[in-house]
């Protein structure tokens, strides 16, 4: 029996609000929903992280990212919405099976506070050019 409290889900062996389901994912109602709609949508087969995802894994789960973002638009009319995706605990992930968060966003006072801060330090154009160099090795790799 798993410990993996998404993969129960799958199992159905706890209870979730599911919004769609194929033979390779599932989408379901975050149960501590941050906004009116916050949806997860997770693989079937157990990976913990973005890491583990296989590309067939991957194309397979983002295939159905615009029909979910559509039907959440569609019935909720947000202002935005934000797709979320955390690795690792000090990314703030707490449930260690691979989810793409889907946050409807209706104003600034929706209580949902993401930031983008520009890290002057890593900013010149110079250093840029230099980190994607670096990136661009590992991706030949
Ligand atoms: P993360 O911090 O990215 O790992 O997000 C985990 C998310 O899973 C949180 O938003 C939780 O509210 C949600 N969550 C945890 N347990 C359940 C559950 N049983 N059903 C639905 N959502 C859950
Ligand atoms: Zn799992």
């Amino acid at each position: 029996m798993t410990a993996c409290i998404f993969c129960k889900i799958i199992e159905g062996s706890i209870p979730s609000a599911t919004i769609y389901e194929d033979e390779h994912v599932l989408a379901f109602m975050d149960i501590m929903p941050v906004t009116k709609g916050h949806v997860l949508l997770i693989p079937k087969k157990h990976h913990e992280n973005v890491y583990e995802l296989t590309e067939e894994e991957s194309s397979r789960l983002f295939s159905v990212v615009p029909k979910i973002a559509n039907a959440l638009k569609d019935e909720f009319k947000p202002a935005g919405m934000n797709l979320l995706q955390n690795n690792g605990a000090s990314a703030g992930q707490a449930v260690f099976h691979f989810h793409l968060h889907f946050i409807p966003r209706y104003d600034e006072t929706d209580g949902f506070q993401p930031t983008f801060i520009t890290q002057e330090w890593e900013s010149s154009a110079e250093r840029i050019q230099e980190i994607a160099a670096g990136i661009r090795v590992k991706l030949k790799n």
